[in-house]
C-alpha cells in the first residue's frame, strides 16, 4: 500500500494493522553515458512497487527520499549532492516520524552506495526511538544472488544497467554504454583525482553485457529475496550462522 494514496483516516487505519515501513532511498546522479540520473531510485522504486503487489496488505510504502550523498559523482553535470549530517537528519526524523504514528519496522530501500553510512547512524536512532530498521541496498545485499545471474557488477556496470532496461528499456541509451573494469581498493578512500581514475564516463563495470532478459531475472530474484528479509525483519528472525572462510 503506498502511503501517500491514503487520506489521513485512512492512513490511521492502516498503520495499526501495518507494522512495517519501506522508505525508498536514491540519488540524483550521473550513471554513466547510458543510464539516467534517477537510476538509483527508479530501482528501488520498483522493487518497492513489486513488493506492494506481492505483499501490499503488510506493508506500507512511503514517499522517496531521492537525492543523496555523492561528493564523487557531482563532476557530472545534473548531480547534485547533499551533505551527510543533513540525510542522517533527513532519514532518521522522516522514519521516527512513521514510528510516532505506530510502525514497529522501518526497511530503507536503497539505491546507492553512497548513502549507506548515513543510513546506517540513522537505522541506531530509529531503534533508539523504539523500533527495529534495516536497509537493503539490492546490489550488495544480493551480490551473491546477482553474480549468480551476471558476470560483473558496477555503477552503471552490466546489472544496473539491466535493472534498469527491464524496467524501462527506453531509457536505457545502448549506444553510449561503456566498459571500465577497475576499481578502488573496497575500504573508505578518497583522493582529490578519485572522479578520473575511478569513473571516467561516471561508471564502473560492464555496461555492454547488460540485457533486459538479465534485468528480469535480477527483479524476480529480489522481489523474493525482499520478502524473505523483510517478513525475517517482522518476526525478529535476524541470525544467521558465522561463515567462516
Ligand atoms: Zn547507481
Amino acid at each position: 500500500m503506498f502511503a501517500q494514496n491514503l487520506t489521513f483516516p485512512h492512513f490511521e487505519e492502516q498503520i495499526k494493522k501495518i507494522d512495517t515501513v519501506v522508505i525508498p532511498t536514491g540519488s540524483f546522479e550521473a550513471h554513466g553515458r547510458h543510464c539516467p540520473l534517477g537510476t538509483d531510485i527508479i530501482i528501488p522504486e520498483r522493487l518497492c512497487k513489486d513488493l506492494d503487489s506481492a505483499m501490499g496488505d503488510q506493508v506500507l510504502i512511503a514517499p522517496s527520499i531521492n537525492y543523496g550523498y555523492t561528493p564523487i559523482l557531482n563532476a557530472f553535470p545534473g548531480t547534485i549532492h547533499l551533505p551527510a549530517e543533513l540525510l542522517i537528519s533527513i532519514y532518521s526524523e522522516v522514519a521516527k516520524g512513521f514510528v510516532s504514528w505506530g510502525a514497529k519496522n522501518i526497511v530503507f530501500m536503497n539505491g546507492h552506495g553512497g548513502n549507506i553510512p548515513m543510513l546506517t547512524v540513522a537505522c541506531d536512532r530509529i531503534a533508539k526511538a523504539g523500533a527495529s530498521a534495516m536497509v537493503i541496498s539490492w546490489w550488495a545485499t544480493f551480490s551473491k544472488e546477482i553474480l549468480g545471474i551476471c558476470n560483473s557488477q558496477g555503477h552503471a556496470g552490466e546489472d544496473e544497467t539491466s535493472v534498469i532496461m527491464a524496467i524501462d528499456a527506453t531509457l536505457v541509451d545502448r549506444q553510449s554504454r561503456s566498459t571500465h573494469m577497475k576499481k578502488a581498493f573496497s575500504l573508505p578512500l578518497a583522493t582529490p583525482d578519485q572522479v578520473a581514475e575511478r569513473y571516467p564516463n561516471a561508471m564502473n563495470g560492464d555496461s555492454l553485457l547488460a540485457t533486459k532478459e538479465k534485468g528480469e531475472r535480477l527483479l524476480a530474484m529480489m522481489l523474493e529475496k525482499n520478502i524473505e528479509y523483510i517478513n525475517r525483519l517482522r518476526r525478529k528472525d535476524l541470525l544467521v550462522p558465522i561463515e567462516v572462510g
